[in-house]
């Protein structure tokens, strides 16, 4: 069975900026693989290229095995099911004019269904149901709701068309934070329920601990770590990764207490000119002399990979958290 995601050497520059450069992921089909970064990062774009709203520059994008980089709206419909996304801010995504029925409905219109208004409705429903809301929602316009509500609605959307991935690009740093626990619990009862492989996006590494098999790390529009969210959260090998680490919030307080937050200082350089070398040289604790004329190689480390000359072959390397600031 081919996987739900491949994606190769992917690149994306809109004019002179260098948004991707170089990205390779794959997502086995029902596995769901954590893109984390800060914002400018490129993740985003990334996501975007998956579900074609932007064509790359260059690379390929696989899904369920079919090349879909540069397929034409139309020889791309028949693929349109297979993949959808739910974008970070629902008020902008759904459109205000239409009734939640009718904007859940959308992608089976957009596939090219024929569907009667009752076959319709009587899609809509438990779909609705899936995500919390009633049934009654469907009579309702997206204002109508609270900012929680209409995220389950934009869930719901990218589910009735029963998609092997789901792109969720952010989909609870938009909403009040009372209510991003919820729907990131309900994107992961979702998931296991219906075991659709899913790429989340985010810059949150907390927020991944308990939906992401896989952790992807990007950092100037290139990965710079990948592995099983087992293996990152005990032994983050890049750099980088250990600073975001060190940041992120944990429920534990004494965990927390124990925490050294590494802080990195300026922000993320411009991906118009990044960095020679290790793009993360300008914030990196641990550069030395080669990060600035070398690119650091990808060492393997179990399934995964840190692109760091410090790191070795069996993933030990350095330790930011540890490293005397100089
Ligand atoms: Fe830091 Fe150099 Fe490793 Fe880059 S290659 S992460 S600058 S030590
Ligand atoms: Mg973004």
């Amino acid at each position: 069975q081919p996987n739900a995601l491949e994606i190769e050497d992917l690149v994306m520059h809109f004019g002179p900026v260098r948004a991707v450069d170089g990205v390779s992921l794959t997502i086995p089909r029902g596995r769901v693989t954590a893109l984390v970064g800060e914002s400018g990062s490129g993740k985003s774009t990334v996501g975007r290229c998956v579900v074609r709203l932007v064509e790359p520059t260059a690379g390929t994008v696989r899904i369920a095995g079919t090349d879909v980089t540069h397929l034409s709206r139309r020889r791309l419909r028949p693929h349109r099911g297979a993949v959808s996304i739910v974008f970070q801010d629902p008020a902008g995504s759904l459109d205000p004019r239409m009734l939640v029925g009718d904007i859940v409905a959308e992608p089976l219109r957009l596939a090219g269904k024929r569907i009667s208004r009752r076959d319709r409705d009587a899609r809509v429903a438990p779909q609705l149901e899936r995500v919390g809301l009633r049934a009654e929602v469907a009579r309702r316009y997206p204002h109508e709701l609270s900012g929680g509500q209409r995220q389950r609605v934009s869930i719901a959307r990218a589910l009735i068309s029963e998609p092997m991935l789901l792109i969720a690009d952010e989909p609870t740093s938009a909403l009040d934070v009372s209510v991003q626990a919820s729907v990131l619990n309900l994107l992961a009862d979702l998931q296991r329920d219906i075991g659709f492989a899913c790429l989340f996006i985010t810059h949150d590494l907390s927020a991944v601990e308990y939906l992401a098999d896989d952790i992807a790390v990007m950092y100037l529009g290139q990965l710079v770590e990948q592995g099983s969210r087992e293996r990152i959260f005990a032994r983050p090998a890049h750099p980088y990764t250990q600073a975001l680490l060190s940041a992120a919030p944990v429920a534990d307080p004494v965990r927390q207490r124990e925490r050294q937050p590494v802080l990195l200082g300026d922000d993320l350089p411009s991906a118009l000119d990044p960095p020679s070398g290790c793009r993360f040289r300008t914030r990196c604790p641990l550069a030395f002399d080669r990060c600035a004329t070398e690119v650091p190689a990808r060492t393997p480390i179990g399934d995964g990979m840190a692109a760091c000359h410090l790191v070795r072959p069996d993933g030990t390397g350095p330790d930011v958290r540890t490293a005397d600031p100089s």
